[in-house]
């Protein structure tokens, strides 16, 4: 993709090209058009019309891929798209049908977004930031600091003892779902400390061989999931009680309701124990 300059707009260009892509978010979920070949983006000309005189938050430039370009605004008042198959999607559910090109777009849309709605003013003297017309970043008006987007990187791991994995239930998944031990990174901590510590202080077991894997965007809201393996050393599985409900190993015939297709642990998970 290439790196244009982001640009800035406080209501829709008139100029905007018909077949370039807008990605509308109504609070979390993102505008789709849903036909028999799955779920697409909007272009621009789908919803000119719906957009006719509705103020719209600030208009972010994504990129430019295949030919096309493509940008992100968050409606500040719901609108309607009367055209059949238009509708507002759960990002989180849209993984499952986006592949990672789709899914890198509106990972960069959503996370833009959240940093624009976050640093509307500085966290150091509460003066009014602007943005930057060089780069994606803001400064504030007054004191100069500099607010570049966040991105949080959290780990993933799967846990491997013999041909068994180690999953666990935590209280907020829904649908008795077990997934991976995961957790986010703390200050001056490397991946693979992280990845030690947290199955520690989830479930009680050490682990060694931490070996990286795979990575993928999570916006929700900022986050960036590594995604590792590691081996089982010893210990007993004793879950925390506060995150993780319960927690043991897997065979590959008794697996329990895992993440949804196409999140990082779910594919980890598919990779590891189809092996
Ligand atoms: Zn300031």
């Amino acid at each position: 993709m290439k790196n244009n300059p982001p640009l800035f707009l406080n209501t829709i260009p008139l100029n905007a090209v018909a077949d370039s892509y807008f990605l509308v978010f109504d609070e979390d979920k993102l505008l789709v058009n849903k036909n028999v070949s799955g779920f697409r983006f909007v272009r621009f000309s789908d919803i000119s019309t719906a957009l006719n005189g509705v103020k719209t938050g600030t208009l972010h430039f994504i990129g430019n891929e295949n030919g096309f370009n493509y940008y992100c605004f968050r409606a500040q008042i719901a609108f309607k798209i009367e055209t059949p198959g238009f509708e507002f999607c759960d990002l989180r559910s849209l993984i499952n049908f986006f592949d990672a090109a789709e899914f890198r777009l509106a990972s960069i849309a959503s996370q833009v977004l959240y940093w624009d709605e976050s640093t509307k003013f500085c966290g150091e003297c509460g003066a009014k930031t602007k943005y930057l017309e060089t780069e994606r970043a803001k400064i504030c008006k007054k004191c100069s600091r500099s607010f570049y987007p966040v991105v949080t990187p959290a780990i993933i791991v799967a846990v491997m003892n013999e041909g068994k994995i180690l999953l666990a239930h935590n209280k907020k998944f829904a649908g008795g779902v077990y997934s991976l031990i995961a957790g986010f990174v703390d200050p001056g901590e490397s991946l693979e400390e992280c990845v030690r510590r947290e199955v520690m202080e989830e479930t009680g077991v050490t682990v060694a061989g931490v070996k990286y894997l795979k990575s993928q965007p999570w916006p929700f809201p900022s986050s960036l999931m590594v995604g590792f393996s590691a081996q089982y050393l010893g210990g007993e599985i004793k879950p925390d009680g506060v995150e993780i409900a319960h927690a043991a190993w897997f065979g590959r015939e008794d697996l329990p309701p895992l993440p949804r297709p196409g999140s990082l642990s779910r594919n980890i998970i598919d990779v590891l124990m189809s092996e």
